[in-house]
């Protein structure tokens, strides 16, 4: 396919200083748990990004010295030379393809933990780091200011060496050292590295123009700078320093990476905002300088793209979860299948795995994290072993994923599902408050598995187990093997963390499971939720019961409510906006009773017990799989056999309920896995530490 004229000025060549980018898609540095501990599952993940088209593709952040690291989360390293050679694994990758490697190098002076190193982080002022962590860091002196340019330098010198070809002086997200030395609610100094904007600006300055003098000839020296902090007059702001600071350094360095902080302001959920929501606060900056500028903002829709180039706001098309969700976004759009975008739905889940210092991983991509270590290639699948047919029961996230990926194997799929709508949860889900970009997980499987002439698929038809025997050999049929993917249901008897019994009393109480209000069940008044699932989905449906006008209590054993969130950057805002709609939040406590008109409450830490007065409860604890038909199957192995059925199994939520991502992934991994050989102990391989 050719691709759509009007989308050419996209895949213009972009001057950055002394290097060129073939086009105008711009990978941003991410965070991806793989860091200086992984370099070959991140070299192989980076030139994934490459071979999909983007021109340009940067680590994440990488610290340049001793005094600086953020353990136990893991991320890039460059403190001295014997870091060259794991970054120059990605260089090469990325180089192979013909596109330029950046790289971000990061000090996070106070925002450093120094977990490993046990050196005191420093910053422009003596301070308690941002955790709780009893920790304060050393003011730096003139020679300490001296020895971070000479790093920093040094650093700019080994990336070189490394291959790169564009190097950051990195100045947003609130936590680099040179973002403190701007702040005046941080740098409080007296010299002249504080006070007056021009003397918080200098050290940047000075490492811009250290680091063009000392590797400028050959690589482009670009900027990362947030214009807006969110923190009011104490804080840079697009419309006040941050617009300052463009115009004072505007011709300085030779690109601007722009964006907004801190990193849950930067990368914000679908569920808080839409894609090109940073643009009205970086959109002045190309009017201060000549240099090109790269902006974010979740952006999968070329015709975006192409207005943000058009209308003047940005030279790059940068994109971080874009480019997890489908490394290839760049090629589809050149080939005229923009179509086939696998778009981000804007979860966090990829920042979960830097979170918890583990390989990323992604909703929308399977593959995404497993390049290297199980050999997945996005675009790319080993071919059928055999004409065997497969039945997949469930068309949900997992079942969906299964079908394609089988499919594109070439093995013909038939696709039953009970229901008229594929998308299981995910279409249930996706009507609630801010989910509705979820979609997309059912939107981009229904759209490619449409395409597939070997897939058939049956909606409105609820299987049994003993349809699932008898269709087995009707020649419209014919398979010989079954996958149910036919997803779990939440309990109703408030079994979970908490109580691994039934909780006393429900019988004197209206009851209801998320199950019960996606099916459009209609809850009595005054509502308790019981959340001690954790993620979304009980400050989800707290937001959804008080929009319909229902009071709210929501009741958690966590510190806080969705508390798992705070590893998709989302806690903050859910559990502001929540207090701010008005919902009773009542953290550190479990349910420990319900009787008629009421529920009795119960102190984590000392069980004291208090009663609420309610209408009805809503318990969001654990859900029951739905493997029903597995049991019936699984006993029945006469017929089974009978009727050349060959393999039985379950993928994701029926076999462990999860998260989207987890049922996605789950069913990737059973087509990638069928009729293939599998290693049994450890199915993928790992960076071992040499001895
Ligand atoms: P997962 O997250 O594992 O994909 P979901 O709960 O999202 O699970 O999807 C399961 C899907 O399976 C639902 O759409 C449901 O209607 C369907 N399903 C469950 N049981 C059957 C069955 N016996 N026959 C056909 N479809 C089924
Ligand atoms: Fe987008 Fe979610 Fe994938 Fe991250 S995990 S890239 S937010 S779809």
């Amino acid at each position: 396919m050719k691709r759509d004229p009007r989308y050419d000025i996209l895949f213009e060549p972009v001057k950055i200083g002394p290097v060129t980018a073939k086009n105008r898609f711009f990978q941003v540095p991410h965070c991806n748990g793989m860091g200086y501990l992984r370099p070959r599952s991140l070299a192989a993940m980076r030139e994934m990004k490459a071979e999909g088209g983007w021109a340009v593709v940067c680590t994440e952040e990488v610290y340049i010295h001793s005094s600086s690291e953020c353990d136990s989360m893991v991320e890039g390293r460059l403190w001295d030379d014997g870091d060259i050679p794991a970054l120059a694994l990605m260089t090469e990758a990325v180089h192979k393809h013909g596109s330029l490697a950046g790289i971000e190098l990061q000090h996070a002076g106070y925002c450093s933990t120094n977990n490993f190193s046990r050196i005191p982080p420093i910053s422009p002022s003596t301070m308690s780091v941002d955790s709780y962590a009893p920790v304060q860091s050393h003011a730096m002196n003139k020679s300490d200011i001296r020895d971070f340019r000479k790093w920093h330098r040094r650093a700019a010198l080994r990336a070189k060496q490394a291959g790169f070809d564009l190097i950051y002086v990195y100045a947003a997200h609130s936590g680099t050292l040179l973002s403190h030395f701007l702040s005046r609610r941080i740098n409080k100094r007296t010299d002249e590295y504080g006070g007056s904007l021009e003397n918080r600006v200098r050290l940047f300055r000075e490492l811009i123009e250290d680091t063009k003098d000392a590797v400028g000839d050959s690589c482009a020296v670009a900027v990362r700078f947030a214009v807006e902090e969110f923190l009011g007059p104490q804080g840079i702001t697009a419309d006040n320093e941050g617009r300052d600071i463009v115009e004072m350094l505007a011709e300085l360095p030779d690109l601007w990476d722009v964006n907004i902080s801190d990193w849950s302001m930067d990368s914000a959920t679908s569920r808080f905002e839409l894609e090109g929501y940073q643009e009205p606060y970086i959109s002045f900056v190309k009017s201060l300088t000549s240099k090109p500028v790269v902006g974010v903002g979740r952006y999968t829709s070329p015709d975006s793209m192409l207005s943000l180039i058009q209308r003047g706001v940005m030279d790059m098309i940068g994109a971080a979860r874009p480019s997890i969700a489908d490394p290839f976004l760049p090629k589809k759009i050149e080939e005229g299948r923009e179509d086939e975008i696998r778009e981000c739905i804007g979860c966090n889940i990829c920042v979960s795995g830097d979170k918890l210092s583990v390989p990323i991983r992604c909703t929308q991509n399977p593959t995404m994290g497993e390049e290297w270590r199980r050999g997945w290639h996005p675009e790319q699948i080993e071919a059928k072993k055999s004409d065997d047919g497969v039945l997949i029961v469930g068309g949900g996230p997992s079942g969906l994923e299964c079908a394609l990926a089988l499919g594109q194997r070439g093995y013909r799929v038939i696709l039953a599902e009970a229901s008229a709508e594929l998308g299981g949860r995910v279409s249930r889900e996706s009507r609630l408050p801010g989910l509705a970009e979820w979609g997309r997980v059912r939107d981009y499987r229904v759209l490619m598995l449409e395409r597939l002439a070997n897939i058939s698929i049956y909606r409105e038809n609820p299987l049994s187990a003993a349809d699932i025997i008898e269709f087995s050999a009707e020649d419209q049929f014919n398979y010989s093997h079954v996958l149910l993917a036919t997803g779990a249901r939440w309990r109703k008897n408030g079994m979970g963390r908490v109580h691994r019994e039934p909780i006393p009393g429900l019988e004197k109480i209206p009851v209801f499971t998320p199950d019960d209000i996606m099916d459009g069940v209609l809850v009595p008044g005054k509502v308790v939720i019981f959340d001690d699932d954790h993620y979304y989905l009980g400050g989800v449906f707290a937001e959804k019961l008080r929009a319909e006008g229902h009071e709210v209590i929501l009741v958690t054993p966590a510190p806080d409510v969705s508390t798992w969130t705070h590893n998709t950057l989302e806690q903050k805002k859910i559990q502001k906006k929540l207090i701010e709609i008005g919902v009773e939040i009542i953290t550190q406590t479990e349910l420990s009773a319900a009787a008629t008109g009421k529920v009795e409450l119960s102190c984590v830490f000392t069980a004291r017990k208090t009663e609420k007065l309610c209408d009805s409860l809503l318990l969001i604890t654990e859900r029951t799989p739905n493997n029903e038909l597995f049991q019936a199957l699984d006993a029945d192995q006469g017929s089974m056999s009978r009727a050349g059925i060959k393999s039985l199994k379950c993928i994701g939520d029926s076999f462990a309920p999860g998260t989207i991502a987890v049922a996605v992934y789950s069913g990737h991994l059973a087509a990638r896995e069928f009729q293939s050989e599998r290693q049994e102990e450890v199915p993928f391989m790992r960076e071992r530490i040499q001895l």
